[in-house]
């Protein structure tokens, strides 16, 4: 077996909050995700869960707090951690080709050999033989796995996706779970946002519930991980 391009990391919030005006979306937020955990994140729309993935891939800046990224020893990681996000909308554009969406990301990432990796990333998720079709006239599974492709590029070591599982067929789900299971298998620690029970959140080693900003529940303190996916509202 080949060594991962990625080095394992953990992630850690600390008293991590969002304020939106006078709206706290997250109230000290204190987590500690270690190198290669599985993540659930459960809770009722507006309860935070976006804004945590969004502060964890960096597309967001706390109000205060402190995010750190950790080695699979627990120590803060003093080397740049990549992290993919993949979100609800999965941003991907409608007028280019799968291949040519992921050689633009690469491109602006500044992946060497793009090629190489664009047709890599389009075989693992299985779309090599669409690779040349609009994005437009893909369905939402499809369009999932280019936005799939897409966090790969980089080799993240923290997968972070929110409601992946959201809006697809059976077939879909099962591919994602089959797919999140490789990542996890590989050493790449998970962070989703998900609704209910699925194969997807069988794969969950973790589950936490956010309730208006704060975690209200966590199975590391001796939650049950099915009463925090199926709880009611969630
Ligand atoms: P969830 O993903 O659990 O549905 P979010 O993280 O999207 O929750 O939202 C948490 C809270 O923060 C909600 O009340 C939402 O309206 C608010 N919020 C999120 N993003 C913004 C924003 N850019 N501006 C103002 N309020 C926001």
């Amino acid at each position: 077996m080949t060594a991962p391009a990625f080095t394992p990391t953990g992630i850690r919030f600390e008293n991590i909050e969002k304020r939106y005006g006078s709206l706290y979306a997250l109230r000290r937020v204190r987590l500690e995700i270690r190198a290669g955990e599985s993540v659930a994140f459960a809770g009722r729309n507006g309860s935070g869960k976006t804004t945590l993935l969004r502060i964890a891939a960096r597309l967001v800046r706390a109000s205060s707090g402190q995010l750190d990224f950790l080695t699979s020893g627990g120590e803060p990681a003093d080397f740049a951690t990549q992290t993919g996000f993949v979100a609800h909308a999965t941003m991907v554009y409608d007028e280019l080709t799968a291949e040519e969406n992921l050689l633009l990301f690469a491109k602006l990432q500044g992946i060497a050999d793009s090629s190489a990796r664009a047709a890599a990333l389009l075989d693992e998720v299985g779309l090599s033989e669409r690779r040349k079709s609009l994005v437009r006239t893909f369905s939402r599974g499809m369009r999932q796995r280019v936005a799939i492709a897409r966090a790969l590029l980089n080799e993240p070591s923290i997968l972070l996706l929110d409601e992946p599982a959201t809006g697809l067929d059976p077939e879909g789900i099962t591919w994602l779970a089959n797919t999140l299971r490789r990542m996890r298998d590989a050493g790449r620690t998970i962070l989703m946002s998900l609704h209910g029970e699925s194969e997807v959140s069988a794969l969950a080693t973790r589950a936490v519930r956010l309730d208006a900003g704060f975690v209200a529940a966590d199975t590391q303190t001796g939650a049950n991980l099915h009463s925090i996916l199926t709880f009611a509202g969630a």
